[in-house]
């Protein structure tokens, strides 16, 4: 194998769900694909590096300035969903279920990977609570140790400030990601969220 046929094989490998067989196959397609593809793929990879950033207000993708849900007028900006990652917000954008704003962490608490509350982005959604002057946060943290642990420690920043705090309900299998539950059990915990 030619060395940067290899290199190729070995990047498409690494990267989630790709096996040998499967980054040999898309390699080799690009080889005899069309003039120009190979460059615009590996130009839609450079710009993701590039032009790819986070919304000031909510941390969520955004290419420049407010992200899409920030700056959508036609939003309920009284309500907070909280998650952890910004593809969670894909998975609830597709249930349909919420019309507010996200807020998202950064990740969760988790004492074993050393990562607290100042690695997230905590203070900042304290303060947009407080100045944003939100009526209720939906925590929709994954349904693990360190989804409950965060979840403990956002309640108790969060309710002395006043604003109702609810969880969505259980309904997502334990120890699933909530990027792998489906749209229509996820809709479902939404709309029936308890209040904490
Ligand atoms: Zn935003």
């Amino acid at each position: 194998m030619i060395p940067a046929l290899e290199e190729l094989i070995e990047r498409f490998k690494a990267l989630p769900g790709i096996g040998r067989k499967s980054a040999e196959r898309i390699a080799f397609y690009l080889l005899n694909a069309p003039a120009g593809e190979a460059t615009a793929l590996s130009e839609a990879i450079e710009r993701i590096g590039t032009e790819v950033r986070r919304c000031p207000r909510c941390h969520n993708f955004a290419q420049e300035g407010l992200c899409a849900v920030c700056s959508d007028p036609t939003r309920d900006t009284k309500r907070i969903c909280v998650v952890g990652q910004p593809w969670e917000i894909l998975k609830i954008e597709r249930t349909g279920a919420f019309h507010g704003l996200y807020h998202v962490l950064g990740g969760l608490i988790s004492p074993i990977d050393e990562i607290g509350a100042a690695d997230l982005t905590i203070d900042a959604l304290v303060g947009r609570v407080r100045d944003e002057e939100i009526r209720e946060v939906i925590l929709a943290l994954e349904p693990k140790l360190e989804g409950e642990i965060t979840g403990m420690h956002l309640v108790s920043l969060l309710k002395p400030l006043g604003v109702k705090v609810s969880q969505i309900a259980q309904g997502i299998p334990v120890g699933r990601d909530l990027e792998f539950a489906d749209e229509v059990t996820l809709g479902r915990a939404l709309k029936g969220r308890i209040e904490l």
